[in-house]
């Protein structure tokens, strides 16, 4: 997994993010890319981008919007690396 970069949450295309906490919460939506990267993207940015960045640094071990669930998956073709990329 690549942990740092601008693209924190970048799995390096591994089958799980394994990006900590957000694995079980279930504002997180899993977007793979069209290169086969996988990103952590927090749904709680939408409304709190202050408190909860669009794709957290991983591994996230403490967070206070965390709440147990089944993330989202999603399959997005169109997302290319730099698409996902937070500083965009
Ligand atoms: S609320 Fe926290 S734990 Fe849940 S997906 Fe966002 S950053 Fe991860």
């Amino acid at each position: 997994m690549s942990a740092g970069g601008a693209a924190g949450a970048a799995t390096g295309g591994e089958s799980e993010p394994g990006v900590g906490l957000c694995d079980r919460c279930r504002h997180q939506r899993v977007v793979r890319t069209t290169r086969g990267s996988v990103f952590s993207l927090c749904r709680r940015s939408r409304d709190e981008p202050e408190r909860y960045p669009r794709y957290p640094r991983v591994p996230v071990l403490r967070c206070p919007g965390f709440e147990r669930g089944t993330p989202e998956a999603e399959a997005d073709p169109g997302l290319t690396e730099r698409a996902a990329d937070p500083g965009e």
